[in-house]
């Protein structure tokens, strides 16, 4: 056997990229979860041939103040937990430091960003995982982050990325989720120059519902709130008349965060009894609120599942409070009076 040593900082990197970047959409998830995390109100995403040729984010958020630009690309660098206690109650969407020296590790990155009262901003050029180009700009508060050439090092990885209709709508979903999930904040999605989501960010879900699904199918969705000790929930559901093939449009999130889990997905259609055919799946957006103790984000590099305790009490509050909503009153909405 060889003898064992330690692995170079940049192979490390593409090895935690693996876990955390697995396509376009990996990237644009990533960087845009950082610029909602920097208190951004405005977040354009410019993409490429589905993000293949380049991936463009730019947000107008806290900015990097220039001392520390390389810091945020070393790995589980982060100014987002300091200590274990920070861990158990994790209010930012990332905090495991590893999107950005993953992705600066299989492709070419330029970051440039500049902080509210800095006098220059900072522009720094990766490439594989090098640093390539470091130099002061004008200061323009926000952060810009451009990818091209995306595993161009990772020929497997380049190799496994389905056609660009598959990639794009990846983006799409993501995109959709993350502004159904911050209503408040202004989102931008642009493909090859064409725009495909444009949400104004008054912080009015309906009207994001409405950009997404349009106008019609968004009056065909309900208001659901609820609550317990531990638990509230607040969101929209489709009336049983609007339904899709797919469970892919019910959104959940929890403390802010978009998650997958098949559990609480399988309570909300519970709910709708037997007024969903077979096969058929409501269209649906739920938050729910709870103490981060009963939340573990840290399970998944890509922190889509989590663990949860007390999951069975909040199972059924989810089921019981879509059965109320569509068993009780009438089913004609009445909340789009201002729309
Ligand atoms: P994490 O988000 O888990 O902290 P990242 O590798 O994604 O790790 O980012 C590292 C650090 O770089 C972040 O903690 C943050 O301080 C900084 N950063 C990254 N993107 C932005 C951005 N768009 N605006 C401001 N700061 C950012
Ligand atoms: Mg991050």
């Amino acid at each position: 056997m060889a003898e064992i040593h330690e692995l170079s900082t940049v192979l490390a990197n593409q090895i935690a990229a693996g876990e955390v970047i697995e396509r376009p959409a990996s990237v644009i998830k990533e960087l845009v979860e950082n610029a909602i995390d920097a208190q951004a109100s405005k977040i354009d995403i410019l993409v490429e041939e589905a993000g293949t040729k380049s991936i463009t984010i730019i947000d107008n958020g806290d900015g990097i103040a220039p001392e520390q630009v390389t810091r945020a690309f070393l790995r589980h660098a982060t100014s987002k937990i300091v200590d274990r206690n920070d861990l158990f109650r994790v209010h930012s969407l990332g905090f495991r430091g590893e999107a950005l020296p993953s992705i600066a590790s299989v492709a070419d990155v330029v970051l440039e960003t500049a902080v509210a009262s800095a006098k220059q901003g900072k522009k720094v050029h990766y490439r594989g995982g090098e640093l390539i180009e470091e130099i002061g700009t004008s200061a323009r508060q926000g952060t810009s982050v451009k990818v091209t050439d995306l595993f161009f090092n990772t020929p497997a990885r380049l190799k496994y990325l389905k056609s660009q209709h598959t990639e794009l709508a990846q983006i799409v979903d993501i995109i959709n989720r993350l502004s159904l999930s911050h209503p408040d904040i202004a989102f931008r999605l642009t493909h090859n120059d064409h725009a495909i989501l444009t949400s104004v960010g008054n912080g009015n879900v309906q009207q994001v519902l409405a950009t997404i699904y349009g106008v019609q199918q968004a009056r065909k969705m309900v208001a659901l709130e609820a609550e317990n000790a531990d638990f509230k929930l607040k969101g929209y559901i489709s009336l049983p008349e609007l339904t899709r093939a797919s469970r892919n449009y019910i959104s959940i999130l929890i403390n802010g965060r978009y998650i997958k889990n098949y559990q609480l997905t399988k309570a909300l259609v519970k709910g709708y009894g037997s007024k969903l055919m077979v096969g058929r799946f409501p269209l649906a957006v739920l938050e729910i609120d709870m103490d981060p103790l009963l939340v573990d984000v840290n399970v998944h590099p890509q922190k889509h599942e989590v663990r949860l305790s007390k999951e069975e009490q909040l199972m059924s509050l989810i089921e019981e409070a879509v059965a109320q909503r569509l068993g009780s009153e009438n089913l004609i909405p009445n909340a789009y009076d201002n729309y």
